[in-house]
Parts: structure tokens; sequence; C-alpha cells
């Protein structure tokens, strides 16, 4: 592993760019909130990327899947609290139940017909390895909030 000085703004920005047009293309948009200073954490860059690039194609597919055809609507942030830093990426998308939340960080656990299951169980691992965690909130066919916390370096 790389380790470096990861900016917050620019691993988000960097992440964001990637996914957007393939957003666009599925009705879905999604908003970078400006971040109110600069925040850097330390790490693998890769993996960091790797992290936010799996949680928003997952609010992608979870907007994808949803019951009315209301805009899918994707937010990527980031606030300091305390020393450290919360990522949050929020989606409008199916939400989930119980069942799901119990289980998504298990490895090789999913709902979905070609999915791998693979995705968060090596994201909680990555950010784990980095000293930080991650939590989520979600409500069925309202919408799933992710936050990942890290310690800031400044
Ligand atoms: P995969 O995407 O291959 O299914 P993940 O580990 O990325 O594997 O996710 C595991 C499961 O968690 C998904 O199959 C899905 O049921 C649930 N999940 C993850 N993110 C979301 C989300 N934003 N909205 C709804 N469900 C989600
Ligand atoms: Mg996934």
């Amino acid at each position: 592993p790389q380790v470096g000085m990861i900016p917050v703004s620019a691993l988000l920005k960097e992440v964001v760019l990637l996914t957007e047009s393939e957003a666009l293309m599925k009705g879905c948009q999604i908003n970078l909130h400006p971040l109110q200073e600069d925040m850097v954490i330390s790490g693998d860059v890769k993996q960091m990327k790797q992290v936010v690039l799996n949680m928003i194609r997952n609010a992608m597919e979870a907007v994808a899947d949803r019951e009315d055809d209301s805009m899918g609507k994707i937010e990527v942030g980031a606030r300091r609290e305390g020393s450290e830093v919360r990522m949050f990426i929020s989606d409008n998308g199916k939400g989930m139940d119980i069942r799901t939340l119990d289980r998504l960080f298990n490895p090789f656990f999913t709902t979905k017909e070609n999915g791998t299951g693979l995705g968060l169980s090596v994201s909680d691992r990555i950010i784990k390895n980095h000293g930080g965690c991650i939590s989520v909130s979600s409500r069925v066919n309202e919408g799933t909030h992710f936050v990942i916390s890290l310690p800031l370096i400044h």
C-alpha cells in the first residue's frame, strides 16, 4: 500500500467526476457539497478512492431500483468533527430493511442478481485499517446515508 497525504476535497471531487456521466445517463444526479475547509487524511489514495467509488456505485444502483420514477439524487460531502472528518454519501434510493442492514458488511452478502457482495466488506476493512469506521442509516423506499469517519492529519 502507498501511504500519503490525501486532501479530502480532491478525493471526493475525483470520484464524483468519474461517476457523474454514468449517473446522469441513468437519470440520477450527484451533488458534491462544497467543503467548508481544507481537510487532509493519511493513507492509501487508491484504497480510499475504491471505498468512495463503491459507495457511489451502490447508491446509483439503489436509486435505479426505486419504486417511483422521481429523480434519483446522491449527495456527497464531508465535514470536520473534532479531530476527525466525516465523509457522507447519501441517496434517495430503495433503502434497506433490518435484514439487509444486519448483513451488509458480511463478505459475499448481496441482494443483487450480479452482485459480488464484496464492496462493503472490503471497504470496512480498508477504513478500519486507516483507523476509522463506517456507519449507516437507512429507511426502506426513502434512502440511505453512509458516513465514513477518519482521523485528520490537519
Ligand atoms: P454488492 O454491491 O455487490 O451487492 P456491497 O458489499 O457493495 O455488495 O453491498 C452489499 C449489499 O448492501 C447490497 O447488495 C445491497 O443490498 C446493500 N446496499 C449497499 N449500499 C446500499 C444503498 N446505498 N442502498 C441500498 N442498499 C444498499
Ligand atoms: Mg457494491
